[in-house]
C-alpha cells in the first residue's frame, strides 16, 4: 500500500480545470491517491456526479469549494470542505456568487468591446458549465485571435487595474468563513502566500478560520516552513492540495502536494458524521 496521500485542492470543468470530475477521479486513481476534493471555484456542482464515480472507484471523496472573497479590495480565496452538500446556505451562496460573476462578465465584456473588440455573451456562454470566469474570457481571446495567450490577455486586458478588468461585488472573507460554518464545513485559508499586504495576512490570521493550506505546489520549501508553523501555532488544520487546473497550467500535475492521513481523516469524518444527521 502506497503512503497515504489526499489532494485537497482541483478544479474540474465546473470552474476553469480542463478534466471533467469523473477524469480527475481516475486520474487520482491511477496516482494512487486515497482521497481527493474538488475544490471548484464558487460552485459545488461537480459533487452530483462526482460523488456515485469516486464511491465505485473506492476513492474517499471529501466536499470541497474554493470562495473568491475579499479583504479590503485585496482577493482572498477561502477553501471550505466537508459542508453538508445538501445544506441551503452552500447552494444559496453558489447561487449568489454565480450572479456577481453573470454581471462581472457582463461588465468585462462591455470593457472589451469599447476597446473595439467583437466579444459576445453567446460567444463566452457557448458549450460552458459552471463557473465562468476570467480565464475562460481569456480563451475566447485566444480562440478569436486577439491575443495569443491567456497570460498576454491577463496581462493587456484582463489582469486587475488592466483596461477590461472588473472587480465585480466583492462578498467579504467574514461572510464566506460565516456560510461555510452555517453549512456545517471547515473554512481553510488558500494559498497564503499570495496575500500581498502585511496587514491582509495579520487580519486572516485573526479570523475564525479552521485551517491554512500549508502545503501547496507552488510554495517554496522555506514558505511552507513558514505557513505550517503558522497554523500549528493557531491550532489550525494544516492541508494540503495541487491546485491542478489540468492542461491549462501543465506544469502542476495532480497530487503534488497533498495532505496526510491524520487531517484527511478529522476532515473526512467530521463529514460522515455532520452528513448523516
Ligand atoms: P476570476 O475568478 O474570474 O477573477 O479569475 C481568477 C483566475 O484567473 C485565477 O484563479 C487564475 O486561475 C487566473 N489568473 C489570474 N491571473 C492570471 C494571469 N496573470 N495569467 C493567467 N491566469 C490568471
Ligand atoms: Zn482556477
Ligand atoms: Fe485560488
Ligand atoms: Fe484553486
Amino acid at each position: 500500500m502506497s503512503e497515504f496521500k489526499a489532494d485537497l485542492h482541483c478544479h474540474s470543468t465546473f470552474s476553469d480545470g480542463s478534466d471533467a470530475p469523473d477524469q480527475l477521479i481516475v486520474l487520482a486513481k491511477t496516482l494512487e491517491l486515497q482521497g481527493l476534493s474538488i475544490t471548484d471555484h464558487d460552485t459545488i456542482a461537480a459533487y452530483e456526479r462526482a460523488l456515485p464515480v469516486a464511491q465505485a472507484a473506492q476513492l474517499l471523496l471529501l466536499p470541497g469549494v474554493e470562495f473568491s472573497a475579499v479583504h479590503r479590495n485585496e482577493p482572498v480565496h477561502v477553501l471550505g470542505y466537508a459542508f453538508h452538500l445538501g445544506h441551503p446556505a452552500i447552494h444559496q451562496f453558489c447561487e449568489r456568487h454565480q450572479r456577481r460573476r453573470l454581471e462581472r462578465n457582463a461588465r468585462m465584456l462591455s470593457n472589451l468591446r469599447k476597446l473595439g473588440f467583437h466579444v459576445s455573451e453567446e460567444e463566452l456562454y457557448q458549450e460552458q458549465t459552471g463557473t465562468i470566469g476570467r480565464p475562460h474570457i481569456a480563451l475566447l481571446l485566444v480562440k478569436k485571435e486577439i491575443v495569443s495567450s491567456v497570460k498576454e490577455a491577463f496581462h493587456r486586458y484582463l489582469g486587475e487595474g488592466k483596461p477590461a478588468y472588473d472587480p465585480g461585488e466583492g462578498i467579504r472573507v467574514e461572510e464566506t468563513i460565516a456560510c461555510i460554518h452555517a453549512a456545517q464545513g471547515k473554512a481553510v485559508l488558500a494559498h497564503p502566500h499570495l496575500l500581498q499586504r502585511s496587514s491582509t495576512i495579520r487580519d486572516m490570521l485573526a479570523m475564525p478560520f479552521d485551517g491554512i493550506e500549508g502545503y501547496y505546489a507552488k510554495m517554496t520549501a522555506e514558505q511552507e516552513r513558514r505557513w505550517i508553523e503558522i497554523g500549528i501555532k493557531k491550532g489550525w488544520l494544516v492541508t494540503g492540495g495541487s491546485d491542478y487546473h489540468g492542461v491549462v497550467k501543465p506544469q502542476i500535475p495532480l497530487g503534488c502536494s497533498w495532505t496526510g492521513n491524520e487531517t484527511f481523516q478529522m476532515l473526512y469524518e467530521h463529514y460522515c458524521t455532520q452528513s448523516s444527521l
